[in-house]
């Protein structure tokens, strides 16, 4: 079976992007959020200070990550505009010391962290790879902040006590002090989803990766937990390089920043380069899933897909066995009519484009496999 190369950066963690004007804290945070009594346009907030308590035992709250002034808020959106003038009290550090396992739960997320989702009696896989093309800030975080990891590793025990953890690696000597190591065998995309490290290591496939953390999950988890401080900067790989960017920075501003400006027909990507998403607007806040930001150029002279060839080499190709034989000789028109038959088979799809990356003469299959999984 061929697999894809990934790749493997090792470019050094970059300074905090700070100097920007404004920043948008956006949806889904506010989606279902409470925002704290006494927030309206034109109050001052300062950096950390708490904007809103997300409902629901995992959701992390929202914490304005710059001091500013509340420019706008509507039901999807807080708008912050940076002003020096407006800076308040830094955030007090919380002592996370000698909570209960509910009682640290419930303070990380107030603190902004979305907690992982552990599975009773299960091991916590933390995986060091990146989980797919376009992002690059695996080695950075492994080489540069092993003191924040190893904090992040005595939260998630202290979050699962007795948990048995398992550090998936690409060389020995990676993990910790003590921890159980696993030398992955298959280390090219898409065997670096969290779902498919998995399968490899238990043997059992669960297509959502449920207890499986990446470096950037344990860092965010480990620096709060060490700090006592909220959630305000993640980790984000934008155009290639890393860096820490505060929590809700519009896209426009990142791309900017790094001169990455679209034309026309360029497509600006959040999230890995293959499972992102392409955003429909630059002023857009980014949230705390979003792992990376990408310029993808138009293509050029792109026209219909040429006919299937039947080569299956996107059947051999789906890690996880999906019949695409089903559509793949069929033009793109005829699919709609058959996707009833196959949607079930696909809640188990990855959306990882193994598929279409194999496809000699691309045909647009993740686009279907993306169809059947709607
Ligand atoms: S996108 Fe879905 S159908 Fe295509 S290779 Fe991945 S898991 Fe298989
Ligand atoms: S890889 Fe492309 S050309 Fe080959 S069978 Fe699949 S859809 Fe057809």
């Amino acid at each position: 079976m061929k697999y894809i190369s990934l790749f493997w950066a090792s470019e050094k963690m970059a300074e905090v992007i700070k100097d920007w004007d404004n920043f948008k804290i956006v949806a889904p945070p506010l989606a279902g959020a409470l925002l704290v009594k006494g927030l309206r346009r034109g109050r001052p907030v300062s950096a950390g200070e708490v904007l809103a308590r997300r409902q629901g035992e995992s959701f992390g709250d929202i914490h304005a990550p710059v001091a500013g002034v509340i420019a706008e808020i509507s039901s999807t959106e807080i708008v912050i505009r940076r002003d020096s003038a407006a800076v308040g009290d830094p955030p007090r550090p919380v002592d996370l010391s000698g909570l209960s396992r509910a009682g640290l739960s419930r303070v990380l997320k107030e603190l902004g962290v979305d907690l992982p989702e552990f599975l009773p009696g299960a091991p916590v896989i933390i995986s060091t790879f990146n989980s797919e093309p376009g992002l690059t800030f695996a080695l950075a975080l492994l080489n540069e902040h092993r003191e924040t990891l190893g904090a992040g590793l005595v939260a998630v025990l202290a979050l699962n006590p007795g948990a048995r953890v398992i550090w998936a690696v690409d060389r020995p000597g990676q993990a910790p002090a003590g921890v159980e190591e696993y030398i992955l065998k298959y280390r090219n995309y898409p065997k670096t989803l969290p779902a498919l490290v998995k399968k490899e290591i238990m043997g059992n496939y669960d297509p959502a990766g449920r207890g499986v953390l990446g470096l950037r999950d344990l860092q965010t988890l480990g620096r709060v937990f060490r700090t006592g401080l909220p959630l305000t900067h993640l980790v984000l790989t934008l155009g290639g390089a890393n860096y820490f960017v505060p929590v809700g920075a519009r896209a426009i501003d990142l791309l900017t920043f790094a001169n990455l400006l679209p034309g026309p027909g360029d497509a600006v990507v959040a999230g890995g380069l293959i499972r992102g998403r392409t955003l429909a607007r630059l002023e857009q806040g980014l949230g705390k899933n979003i792992e990376g930001l990408h310029l993808v150029r138009a293509p050029a002279g792109s026209g219909p897909p040429a006919p299937c060839r039947r080569c299956g080499n996107c059947a051999r190709a789906c890690p996880v066995g999906l019949p695409l034989f089903l559509f793949v000789h069929r033009e793109p028109v005829a699919w709609p009519g058959l996707i009833n038959q196959a949607r079930s088979e696909w809640s188990g799809c990855l959306g990882c484009g193994a598929c279409a990356l194999a496809c000699p003469v691309g045909r647009p299959l993740l686009a279907l496999s993306r169809l059947l999984k709607a």
